[in-house]
């Protein structure tokens, strides 16, 4: 299968699978597998937060944070494209009775600070108690500059407002940056990075903060169910995930460039090239295209791909180069 839905589709390699047969381990909850301790206290360091902590998925990652820098009744600033605010059910609010308060994004996916301090409420009860300031980079494959990150960490002090960053492809962005993924994490007061997107691991994604943070995070994945056994299985994917697949990130950002421009090259699609900062793509696909059949002809070649106006295609470790070129030929053909 060569499969363009997300870059959530990767299969663990060898070398994760070998790690995960021989890998130590003990019951997590207690506090006892040392695979997971070595991950969470690497990580940690790794990223300049001194404490760090494992869990399921990404949307767990960030529920988590956000429970942990709110209480009830408090909210948290947020892009209205932001995945903590659109795809994650509500969380924050169904689980944590903390409320969102979502502003428009700007084009490069920035959100701007003076909608942003104009959206801080009042210390008056008629209102809830402004808190956070959440952030995600990328953001639907756009990289949020560096400049921006260093004003949103002085207006965060400023407004007296914790500040969160959803990396769940942050090492995304410091690729496309070719910057090391400290000079981004600087900026925050907790980061969660996703293991099971680009970097190629199975299952988990990290939180990272203080330590005070990191063990009321801790205390919440318990009451939500997260709490894991002998998850050192999972963490001795991730930890290669962290070591050894971030480094290949920008041979997906090169695939996604030329898979732009092959797709430019065909009647009745079209990518802005400028807008292809990492591993995504967003294609227009004109009218007279019949999606759904041209998804099912594709389909039945091995080949996924997910419908939309315009249409989301994601590179990742398990794409080629031929893959793609394997994809344009067959598009070329359906379309004829
Ligand atoms: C995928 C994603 C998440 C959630 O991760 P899951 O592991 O799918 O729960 C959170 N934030 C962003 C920006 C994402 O792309």
């Amino acid at each position: 299968m060569i499969d363009f839905r997300s870059d959530t589709v990767t299969r663990p390699t060898s070398a994760m699978r070998h790690a995960m047969s021989v890998a130590d381990v003990g019951d997590d909850v207690y506090g006892d597998d040392p695979t997971v301790n070595e991950l969470e206290q690497w990580a940690a360091k790794r990223h300049g937060f001194e404490s760090a902590l494992f869990c399921s998925s990404g949307t767990q990652a960030n529920l988590l944070s956000l429970m942990a820098h709110c209480e009830r009744g408090d909210e948290y600033l947020c892009g209205q494209q932001a995945h903590n605010y659109k795809f994650e059910g509500g969380g924050a609010a169904v689980l944590g009775s903390i409320q969102p308060q979502p502003i428009e994004n700007e084009k490069d996916g920035t959100i701007c600070f003076n909608k942003l301090a104009a959206a801080i409420k009042p210390d008056d009860f008629h209102f809830a108690r402004t808190r956070l300031l959440s952030l995600e980079n990328t953001i639907n494959g756009k990289v949020l500059p560096l400049a921006y990150l260093a004003k949103a960490r002085e207006f965060a002090d400023k407004h007296d407002l914790k500040l969160h960053l959803d990396g769940a492809r942050v090492y995304n962005a410091a690729a496309a940056l070719d910057v090391d993924i400290t000079e981004i994490s600087q900026h925050f007061d907790s980061m969660t990075i996703c293991l099971s997107k680009g970097l190629g691991a199975p299952i988990g994604s990290l939180v990272l903060g203080d330590k005070a943070f990191i063990e009321k995070t801790r205390r919440w994945r318990k009451v939500l169910g997260g709490g894991m056994r002998q998850a050192g299985i999972l963490a001795a994917a991730a930890k290669i995930a962290l070591t050894e697949h971030t480094k290949r990130l920008s041979d997906d950002h090169d695939n996604a460039k030329y898979l732009a421009e092959q797709l430019n090259q065909i009647d009745g699609f079209s990518v802005n090239i400028q807008h292809v900062e990492t591993n995504m793509l967003f294609a227009k696909v004109e009218e007279k295209i019949n999606q759904d059949q041209l998804v099912k002809s594709l389909k039945e070649q091995g080949i996924l791909l997910t419908g939309g106006q315009p249409m989301r295609l994601v590179t990742h470790l398990d794409i080629t180069r031929q893959d793609i070129d394997t994809f344009i030929k067959a598009l070329k053909l359906a379309i004829a």
